[in-house]
């Protein structure tokens, strides 16, 4: 074994070993993986292998389909023969909801060439010949799911990663992690040490243990996921070699396919069960739960009927094994803050499927310091450090019975909650809020009155049941004062004498004079957005930095990241927790009484609280651009049309001034413009293509309704030609085509008179 590396993979399951490979193909061959046990002995040996490109997430389809296409090359390209089957796949649509879903999954994936069908039940039938279609509305077909050997995958993976120059080392556990005084990593195994520059804890269910030796903890639990394979099948003996789609019944929560000459059935079950929650056994390796089918019992009941054939076969064998749950169902991708050159990579769900997408953006991470992709929703800094075991395990089950549960736009789900509240939560508790949780932070979502909700859904495609209550909140903010309890904001205040310096290098735009507060943008070398932080300057040389709740770890880890190095001339404190945030910043301590006293002082004129959903409403009139909605790291300052917070010509430069500059000699591709749309009963939901004729032109990354306006607001990305005030595109909502007229921001209040009266 050697014993210096530049990178060191810890983990060989599919992860791990497509990480390894990813790597290499990057050129960065002077790679070593670590596995305890024999490659595959985590979760790997016994996925069902299925692999899908269907995710109602914009960023988990583009990660799957790179999954697919690798899959389907793979084994030629590495020499290594792989049971890959491309057999399509159907999803059944029960109710009107998951047409709309589908409708929108559909259009998404169009946008990113993957083209999805919807099927009548007839053309189902005609799919596959053993299902009945009574009472479905409708099918979603994937052309290119499919299953594969997870075991032969990570083999051809490996192969490929070693005959590229990587070392794989088996029955090699690690068993301490320490940082040396050059800044490397020495990684302790029961074989040997071995140092390097770099590390990725693809540890799999494991990924908490290899965390903790460097001192971080990751909420990941561990869950068991069950599937049954039945004996041979006389029908499906007799089609040979021909095989059956992928079938998916999300309705009822369970997968079904054809192994062998058989079926494999698999439910994701309402009795989620966790396992090991006080810490997993040492020497499990290669091994199942004991079968546990009594759970499974209702869904079996319901695949037979839907595929008679299911029900005249015995089981053969009972698969049920462990499988990793964080909070959210996805994994944890990305550089651990505070840890320089250490990276997780772990706490798949779907890590097969998953697992050639993971292994590009991870190798990324370490080799350029950036993915191509902004992958938000798996980046391992997005759990703050509320998420505990007892949060994490709520909020794993929650997961685990929704995992086929349909992808609203606006669903607020209760497990683990409330996590944290501000002061004034019961008060507006007692108002009648519905909450929502935010970064953790319980924040009046809407705040319903007698009259105001309607028949029908809390959670829809379409217009909710309390778009009532959201329009006569934003008439409010309106026409009197309204009050909003925003807990949670991120905080940091800058200190040091070397502090306006440093902050001028950090961001694109012009840090505010003492007394005066900035807007402004942070971006990567390479000119993406990495966050937007309002700058205030309390006195020379000190500064509040005020961003997203949920950003905390993201945008501490970015400014510590980038400090000077020794010395103190520049001095970060996190202070978020110290300070709360009504319609004033104030001190936390006296949010209840400042709440009152607005109110009391209110009260004459008619005061009322407002929430979040109207805030949404509120700044999509105003275009004011989301984080990691309508801010990504995948678009510049210059392509959100954020120009004049850009100052490209600052004499001391700042980090992706070279990229912008590159940027706006030939301009940026796209641009950022709201459109005001045509819409019937459903606004555009965030990933909704925009169109001119037929051609996809851009993306909306938030949409809804403006209740002061009167009209369906979409906020897009479009090709930079057509974003002209006045002209006319299309957004596809649903399937159907709505036309929408792009305009001139901000929508509402285009001189902001009001803003400034
Ligand atoms: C029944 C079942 C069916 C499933 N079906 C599917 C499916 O159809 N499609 C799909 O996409 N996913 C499926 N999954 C999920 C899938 O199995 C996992 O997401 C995937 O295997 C995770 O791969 P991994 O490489 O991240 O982790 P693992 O395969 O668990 O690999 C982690 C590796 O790290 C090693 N390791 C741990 N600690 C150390 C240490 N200290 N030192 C050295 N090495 C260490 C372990 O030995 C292990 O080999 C299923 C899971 C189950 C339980």
């Amino acid at each position: 074994m050697k014993t210096h590396a530049r990178v060191i993979v810890i983990g060989g399951g599919a992860v791990g070993c497509s990480a390894l490979y990813h790597l290499t193909q990057l050129g960065v061959t002077d790679v070593v993986l670590l596995e305890r046990d024999e490659l595959t002995a985590g979760s790997t040996w016994h996925a069902a292998g299925n692999c899908p490109n269907f995710s109602t997430s914009w960023n988990l389809l583009k990660l799957q389909r790179h999954s697919t296409k690798l899959f389907a090359e793979l084994g030629q390209r590495v020499g290594y023969d792989i049971n890959y089957h491309v057999t399509g796949s159907i999803r059944l649509a029960h109710t009107r909801d998951r047409v709309d879903e589908f409708r929108h999954v559909v259009s998404q994936a169009r946008a990113q060439g993957i083209e999805f069908q919807i099927l009548s039940p007839a053309e189902i039938a005609a799919r596959h010949p053993f299902l009945t279609t009574d009472d479905i509305l409708a099918g979603l077909y994937d052309p290119w799911d499919g299953d594969i050997d997870p075991a032969q995958l990570t083999q051809a993976l490996a192969k490929g990663a070693r005959d590229a120059g990587a070392q794989i080392h088996r029955n090699t556990r690690v068993t301490a992690i320490e940082r040396t005084p050059s800044g490397e990593w020495r990684v302790t195994t029961n074989r040997g040490v071995v140092q390097a520059e770099s590390v990725i804890n693809a540890a799999g269910y494991r990924g908490g243990e290899v965390a903790a030796m460097v001192g971080e903890y990751l909420p990941i639990v561990t869950l068991a996921h069950q599937y049954l394979v039945t004996e041979d099948i006389p029908e499906l003996v007799a089609r040979g070699a021909a095989r059956l789609p992928l079938l998916r019944d999300p309705d009822v929560s369970y997968y079904m396919r054809q192994e062998r000459q058989g079926l494999i059935l698999g439910p994701y079950e309402r009795r989620a069960t966790a396992h090991w929650l006080n810490g997993i056994p040492d020497e499990f390796a290669n091994q199942l739960f004991d079968d546990d089918t009594g759970r499974l019992e209702d869904y079996i009941a319901a695949a037979c009927a839907r595929v008679p054939i299911l029900g005249t076969a015995g089981i053969k064998t009972v698969i049920n094994g462990p499988i990793p749950y964080a909070p959210d169902g996805n994994p944890l991708v990305g550089p651990a803050p505070g840890l320089p050159g250490f990276f997780h990579c772990c706490a798949f769900t779907f890590g097969i499927a998953q697992a050639g997408g993971a292994g590009k953006v991870i190798a990324e991470w370490v080799a350029h310091g950036q993915p191509e992709w902004d992958m938000w929703p798996l980046d391992s800094r997005r759990h703050l450090e509320f998420a505990n075991h007892n949060y994490t395990l709520a909020k794993a089950i929650e997961t685990y019975q929704h995992e086929y549960g349909i992808g609203y736009p606006a669903e607020e789900r209760p497990a683990g909650r409330p996590a944290k509240c501000s002061p004034a939560y019961l008060r507006l508790k007692a108002k009648g809020a519905r909450f929502g949780a935010r970064g953790g932070w319980e924040r009046a979502v809407y705040f319903p009155q007698a009259g105001d909700l309607r028949d029908g859904p809390e959670v829809s495609f379409r217009r909710p049941a309390w778009h009532a209550s959201i329009a006569r909140e934003c008439k409010a903010v309106q026409e009197r004062v309204s009050v909003l309890d925003l807990p949670g904001f991120t905080k940091f205040e800058v200190t040091g004498p070397g502090a306006t310096a440093w902050l001028d290098r950090m961001v694109a735009g012009t840090v505010p004079r003492p007394g005066r507060t900035a807007l402004n943008y942070f971006c990567a070398p390479n000119g993406g957005i990495v966050t937007e932080m309002t700058v205030t300057s309390l006195a020379a040389d000190r500064y509040w930095l005020i961003s997203a709740a949920a950003g905390e770890r993201h945008d501490e880890h970015w400014l510590r990241a980038h400090l000077p190095s020794g010395g103190d001339a520049v001095r970060v404190e996190n202070v978020s927790a110290r300070h709360g945030s009504l319609i004033v910043v104030g001190p936390v301590e006296h949010i209840l009484s400042i709440y009152d006293l607005i109110w009391e002082a209110g009260e004459r004129f008619g005061i009322s609280d407002y929430g979040l959903y109207a805030m949404d409403s509120l700044r999509l009139e105003k275009c004011y651009r989301a984080w990691k909605g309508d801010l990504t790291t995948e678009y510049t300052p210059l392509m959100a049309s954020l120009d004049r917070f850009v100052k490209l010509d600052k004499p001391g430069g700042f980090i992706g001034q070279e990229a912008l500059w590159r940027e706006a000699a030939t301009g940026p591709r796209e641009r950022f413009v709201p459109l005001v749309v045509d819409a019937a009963d459903a606004d555009a939901a965030a990933v909704s293509i925009v169109h001119a004729g037929d051609t996809p032109v851009g993306l909306v990354t938030s949409g809804g309704y403006g209740y002061r306006l009167n009209q369906s607001i979409a906020l897009a990305y479009v090709r930079t030609d057509l974003a002209v005030p006045g002209t006319e595109l299309e957004v596809e909502i649903l399937g159907s085509r709505r036309r929408a007229v792009v305009g001139r921001e901000p929508l509402y209040d285009p001189g902001n008179e009001r803003l400034r009266a």
